[in-house]
C-alpha cells in the first residue's frame, strides 16, 4: 500500500476500501494539517477542517484531474479554501505577528538549512527571501492567511494603498506575467479595474457581483487569465512551503470512522 502511486491511491479511496482510506489518510495528514493550522492558529477548528478536506476527497475522488497539479497540491487547495472560508466566518485569533514571522522564515529557509525541502521549491524559497521583509510578511498574509490589502492595512498599521503596492509586487517577482504576441486584450480601463481585484480572485477571497464581473473579464482577456494562471500558481507554491503538522493524538482514527471504513 505504502509503494502505492499518489493518483492510485485517490482513486482508491472512492472504492471504500478501509486499508486504502488508511493508507491515505497517513500519507497526507501532516501536510494538510499543517496548512490548516497555520492559517487558522487552532487545533481544534484545524482538525475540522481536515477531516472535511478528506472527506470532499473521498466523495469527489473522480474530479481529480492530474493534468491540473499533484494529488497533494489538489488536497492542498481544499484544505486552504476550506481554512478561509472558515476563517471568514469567524477569526478565532489575531494573527500573531511572531507566528508570522516565524512563517516567512520557514518558507524562505533554503533547502541546505531545511533537511525535508524539495529541490523544485528551490526557486520559489529564494525568491521570498530575496523580497524586503515587509513584502515578503504581505506576500504570506494574502497568499497563505487569506487577508485583503484592508486587513493587511489594519495589522500593519499602513494606509490601504501602500498594503495593496506590498501584497500586489511579490506576486511580480515570483512570477511575472508575460503578454504572448497576438493575445487578444480587452480596453485598458476594463484591464485596470480586473487589475485591482486579480490578487483578491487568484486568492479565492473575492465574492458577489465583483467576483462574477473579475471572471467575465478572464473569460474575454488572455492577459489577465494568463495573470491569474501565474497567480494561482504561485498561492499553490506558496501553501507547499508551509511545513507539515502531525495532526492530534487519535485523529486517524476519527477520520477512517467519519468515511464509513
Ligand atoms: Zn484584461
Amino acid at each position: 500500500m505504502e509503494r502505492l502511486a499518489d493518483e492510485a491511491l485517490l482513486a482508491g479511496l472512492g472504492t471504500g476500501d478501509p486499508e486504502i482510506a488508511l493508507a491515505f489518510v497517513r500519507r497526507f495528514q501532516r501536510r494538510v494539517f499543517g496548512v490548516a493550522v497555520t492559517v487558522l492558529g487552532d487545533p481544534a477548528l484545524a482538525e475540522d477542517v481536515v477531516q472535511q478536506t478528506f472527506e470532499r476527497a473521498w466523495r469527489h475522488a473522480q474530479m481529480y484531474d492530474a493534468r491540473r497539479g499533484s494529488v497533494r497540491t489538489w488536497l492542498v487547495t481544499i484544505a486552504h479554501n476550506l481554512a478561509i472560508d472558515t476563517i471568514r466566518v469567524r477569526r478565532p485569533l489575531p494573527l500573531d505577528p511572531g507566528d508570522l514571522l516565524e512563517l516567512v522564515a520557514d518558507i524562505s529557509a533554503s533547502p541546505e538549512q531545511q533537511s525535508l525541502a524539495r529541490e523544485d521549491t528551490a526557486g520559489l524559497r529564494a525568491a521570498i527571501a530575496s523580497l524586503p521583509p515587509a513584502q515578503a510578511r504581505a506576500l504570506v498574509m494574502a497568499g497563505i492567511h487569506g487577508m485583503t490589502a484592508q486587513q493587511i492595512a489594519e495589522f500593519e498599521g499602513i494606509p490601504p494603498g501602500t498594503a495593496k503596492t506590498r501584497s500586489g509586487q511579490p506576486w511580480a517577482s515570483c512570477g511575472a506575467p508575460s503578454r504572448k504576441p497576438g493575445s487578444p486584450i480587452m480596453s485598458e480601463s476594463s484591464c485596470a479595474q480586473f487589475g485591482a481585484v486579480a490578487d483578491e480572485l487568484a486568492l479565492g477571497v473575492l465574492a458577489g457581483p465583483e467576483r462574477a464581473r473579475a471572471l467575465a473579464h478572464v473569460e474575454r482577456c488572455a492577459l489577465c487569465a494568463e495573470q491569474v494562471r501565474q497567480r494561482t500558481a504561485v498561492t499553490d507554491g506558496l501553501l507547499g512551503l508551509i511545513p507539515g503538522r502531525e495532526p492530534p493524538i487519535g485523529f486517524e482514527g476519527r477520520m477512517t470512522s467519519r468515511l464509513g471504513c
